[in-house]
């Protein structure tokens, strides 16, 4: 494009305006010559100026006063015809005075041979009383023969810069286009988790970072994908079994147990308790699908959370009577700090009750609530077998539960996989910092740090929002 630009722009300089352009420089050579020979008459070297111009520029030029025919003199240099002269100096003469400018310029072409000269005339005085005449004459130089040369050479430049740029067009994009092309078939294939687009080492780097970009969105996308078929596999698994279960006893009420108390009470609290289990994991699928919508705004309170800690443990003293669990809370006191309170209690509830759920056989928990620099830290303890450190990054992930020996998803004895990921999404949404630190075989510690607050007016505390329990299976 600009390329054609820059050859239609040399085109109408160089064929087109050329003669236009080389009679234009030719007529402000002979005004310029007049005017010079002007100045330098009332300087009285105008001979010896009119001499070097003509002599230089190739003119004749004519200096005739009427008054003193002695200071007359012409300076002839043109080598050529003075055909002017023919039309009569005297009418010239004339003709300079009558014009209205005091100067007249004519343009003569030889019918014949088709040459051109230009005449300009002028005078130096008065209308009334003219000291001299000056005529300055030049031929114009025939510009056909240079104008085709220059034409036929354009044409060869035209021709040689439109085919090499040609072959560097075809080049180029095929050395752009090809990769983008074979990137963008690769794309198209992404919906289905392919890609198989590879990285030449001799592309650019902007192609290769794309094809780098499309492998690891790819790379991603499938993950995703895994992830959900996974998350998709275990919810139903999970949302089956104690609906089989639950289908199992009430047909074994009906048909056998019916009439027996003892075994129907003992039937009878299966079905609730998995009837428990499927209403747990029902509501944790919905409190993390509303979280991770994002569209709950936090409700801040500022609350004195010491006092509040024991409130949302003394929820697990059924387990510590009836299980004979021993959970012990270690608060330092007057720790205030600002949260979604409703949601912070979930965030406890359900670190305390994995404790509860995994910690080892001497049933202890330790729940400890301590200032660290501006922070307010929690922390869970329990003794039971511990997260590897392969797990340990993964567990607040959705539905993520340690896997078996034998490398399957098993159905938890207790849990729904999502506890983990419900905690983490409250906590990002605070902006807390978390994280678990575990030792196999010895126990594993959740936290979580709050910024204290010092200036905060404190609220009561409310009541916890829900409570679900989560009771192993009988055996
Ligand atoms: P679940 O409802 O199954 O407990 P979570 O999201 O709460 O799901 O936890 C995810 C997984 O992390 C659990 O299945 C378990 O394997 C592991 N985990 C969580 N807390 C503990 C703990 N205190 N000790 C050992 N493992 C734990």
């Amino acid at each position: 494009m600009v390329l054609t630009f820059v050859l239609l722009l040399l085109f109408i300089l160089q064929i087109v305006l050329f003669p236009k352009y080389y009679e234009y420089v030719k007529t402000r050579e002979i005004t310029g010559a007049a005017s010079a020979i002007e100045e330098s008459w009332g300087k009285g070297d105008a001979q010896e100026v009119t001499t070097k111009l003509a002599k230089s520029l190739k003119m004749y030029i004519e200096i005739a006063s009427p008054s003193n025919p002695l200071i007359s003199f012409q300076a002839n240099e043109i080598g050529g015809s003075l055909d002017f002269i023919k039309l009569g100096i005297s009418e010239l003469k004339d003709s300079v005075v009558k014009s209205e400018n005091g100067y007249i310029f004519k343009r003569y072409t030889d019918t014949v041979t088709g040459n051109s000269a230009l005449l300009y005339g002028t005078y130096i005085g008065s209308k009334s009383h003219v000291d001299a005449y000056i005529f300055v004459y030049s031929n114009l130089q025939p510009l056909g023969t240079t104008t085709q040369i220059l034409q036929s050479q354009f044409m060869m430049i035209t021709l040689f810069v439109l085919f090499v740029s040609l072959v560097l067009a075809v080049f180029s994009s095929a050395h752009i286009s090809k990769p983008i092309i074979r990137i963008n078939n690769s794309a198209k294939k992404l919906p289905q988790g392919i890609f198989d687009a590879t990285v030449g080492k001799d592309e650019y780097e902007e192609v290769q970072q794309l094809a780098q970009t499309l492998k690891e969105a790819a790379g991603e996308i499938a993950k995703t994908d895994n992830l959900r078929k996974e998350l998709m596999a275990n919810i139903s698994h999970d949302l089956r079994t104690p609906l089989t279960m639950i289908k199992a006893y009430a047909e074994m009420i009906r048909d056998l147990s019916g009439e027996n108390p003892e075994k129907r009470a003992k039937h009878l609290c299966v079905i609730i308790e998995e009837t428990d289990r499927l209403s747990a994991l029902v509501s944790d699928i919905m409190d993390l699908s509303k979280l991770e919508s994002g569209n709950e705004a936090l409700n801040i309170n500022c609350i004195d959370f010491s006092a509040h800690l024991n409130g949302i443990i003394s929820r697990f003293s059924i387990l510590v009577e009836r299980d004979g669990y021993d959970i012990t809370v270690e608060a330092e006191q007057g720790i205030v700090i600002c949260a979604d309170i409703t949601k912070l209690e979930q965030v406890v509830y359900n670190l305390v009750n994995n404790a509860v759920n995994y910690t080892g056989d001497d049933k202890k928990i330790t729940v400890k609530l301590f200032r660290k620099g501006g922070f307010a830290r929690f922390e869970v303890h329990d003794t039971g077998e511990g997260i590897d450190a392969e797990n340990l990054p993964y567990i607040w992930e959705r539905y993520y539960k340690v896997k078996s020996a034998d490398g399957n998803h098993k159905r938890a004895k207790v849990g729904t996989g999502l506890g983990l990921s419900i905690v983490k999404n409250i906590l990002e949404q605070h902006g807390f910092a978390y994280g678990a630190e575990s030792e196999v075989g010895k126990g594993s510690v959740f936290w979580f740090e709050m910024p204290l607050e010092s200036s905060a007016e404190t609220k009561p505390a409310k009541p916890l929002a829900r409570f679900s329990k989560k009771n192993n299976l009988p055996s």
